[in-house]
C-alpha cells in the first residue's frame, strides 16, 4: 500500500487526483493523509469527492474515507471497466478535473467509454473547457487515443450546472516530443460572457489590444447560451505550428475587467517571449501523459509547484525517470524515460 502525505509539495487537490489516476492505471492501492492541507478549506470538497467516486466507479475500487471534508482516504482498485459513465459534482466545482482523474485509466482500457460530466466547466484554478478542447485533448490524440469532448452547457462559479460529454477510444499512449513551438499561425482572444454586461467583454478585449498588440480581427466576444448563472472568462488562444496553448482568466465581482485582461495578457506575454511550446498549466498535465507513455520530452517555462508536486507523486506509483535541464533562465527542457 502506497502512503501519501497530501500536505507535501503544492498541498492541493492535484496530489489526490494524480494518485487516483495512477492507482487506477497501475492497480496499486494507496492511502492519502492530510488531504489538501495546504488549502484554506482543507479535506475533500464536493469536486474532490466526485473525483474519488468517479475513480471508484471506473476502477471498481474499495474506498474508505470518501466523505465531505475527509482528510484521509484509502483506495483499492480492482480493475478498470470501460463503459458509459455519468458524474455530477453537484456544485460549481470543476467537472474537467473529474474527467482528468479518470481519463488516464480509460485511455488504456479494454474498450471505448462515454462520459457525461456535470458541474463547473469554466472555473478559476482548473482547466476551463476551452483549454481542454483546444490545448490538452489535441495532445492526447497526438499520443494515440481518440478523445472528443462536446460542451452541452457552460457552468461558471458560483451557479455551476455546466455539462459536457466525452467519447474515449483507447489506444496505447506513444511518447510525445514537443521541443519546438514553431511560428505563431493564429491568435484569438475570446471574451466569453453570459448574463454579464457586454461592456465587460469590450473592455477586456481592448486591454488585450493595448497590452499585446493583437488586432481587432483577433479579438471577439462570444455570448454563451444555456448557462444557469452569470459568468465571464477571457481566453487567449495561441496556435503555433506545433502546438496550441490557451490562457484563461475569469471575471469576478469587484475585479476590474482591465485587471482580468492584464493578468492573462501577462501570462501570454511571458509564454510568447520564452519561445517555448508548453506553458505552466499544460506542463503539469502533460507530465502525467508522458509518464504514462514512459517517454517524451518538451520545452516549457521554469517548473512551478504543481509540476514539481506531480513528479513527487509519480515516484510513488511509476518507475519513470525525469530530467529537467535549464536551457536558459526562462526555458526548461523536460525529458521522460521509462524503465
Ligand atoms: P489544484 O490546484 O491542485 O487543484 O490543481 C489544479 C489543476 O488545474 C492543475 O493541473 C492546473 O495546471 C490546472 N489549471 C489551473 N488553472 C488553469 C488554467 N487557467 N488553464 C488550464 N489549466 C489550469
Amino acid at each position: 500500500m502506497v502512503r501519501i502525505d497530501g500536505s507535501k509539495g503544492e498541498g492541493g487537490g492535484q496530489v489526490l487526483r494524480t494518485s487516483l489516476a495512477l492507482s487506477l492505471v497501475t492497480g496499486t492501492p494507496f492511502q492519502v493523509v492530510n488531504i489538501r492541507a495546504g488549502r484554506s478549506k482543507p479535506g475533500l470538497l464536493r469536486q474532490h469527492l466526485t473525483a474519488v467516486k468517479a475513480a471508484a466507479a471506473v476502477g471498481n475500487a474499495e474506498v474508505e474515507g470518501a466523505e465531505l471534508h475527509s482528510k484521509e482516504l484509502t483506495f483499492r482498485p480492482r480493475g478498470v471497466t470501460p463503459g458509459d459513465y455519468h458524474f455530477a459534482v453537484g456544485t460549481a466545482g470543476s467537472a474537467t478535473l473529474v474527467l482528468q482523474t479518470v481519463l488516464p485509466a480509460l485511455l488504456g482500457a479494454s474498450g471505448p467509454s462515454t462520459l457525461v460530466l456535470e458541474g463547473g466547466t469554466h472555473n478559476p484554478a482548473a482547466p476551463p473547457f476551452g483549454f481542454l478542447e483546444k490545448a490538452y485533448l489535441p495532445l492526447v490524440r497526438r499520443m494515440g487515443p481518440s478523445v472528443e469532448a462536446t460542451l452541452e452547457r457552460p457552468g461558471f462559479f458560483p451557479a455551476g450546472g455546466g455539462k459536457f460529454d466525452v467519447l474515449v477510444k483507447p489506444a496505447p499512449l506513444k511518447p510525445l516530443h514537443l521541443l519546438e513551438r514553431g511560428n505563431v499561425v493564429r491568435r484569438q482572444a475570446t471574451a466569453l460572457i453570459t448574463q454579464v454586461p457586454f461592456d465587460v467583454a469590450k473592455r477586456e478585449l481592448e486591454t488585450v489590444g493595448r497590452k499585446l498588440g493583437w488586432l481587432a480581427e483577433e479579438r471577439r466576444v462570444e455570448e454563451l447560451k444555456r448557462s444557469p448563472g452569470p459568468g465571464n472568462a477571457l481566453s487567449l488562444e495561441i496556435e503555433s505550428e506545433h502546438v496550441t496553448e490557451v490562457f484563461t482568466a475569469f471575471g469576478e465581482r469587484g475585479v476590474r475587467a482591465e485587471d482580468v485582461a492584464e493578468t492573462v495578457a501577462e501570462e501570454a506575454r511571458v509564454y510568447l517571449e520564452a519561445g517555448v511550446p508548453v506553458g505552466h498549466h499544460l506542463c503539469d498535465q502533460l507530465l502525467l501523459l508522458l509518464a504514462l507513455a514512459r517517454g517524451g520530452s518538451f520545452r516549457t517555462l521554469p517548473l512551478d509547484g504543481h509540476a514539481r508536486t506531480q513528479l513527487e507523486t509519480f515516484a510513488h506509483f511509476l518507475d519513470v525517470k525525469f530530467s529537467v535541464n535549464e536551457v536558459s533562465p526562462q526555458v526548461r527542457e523536460v525529458e521522460v524515460r521509462g524503465t
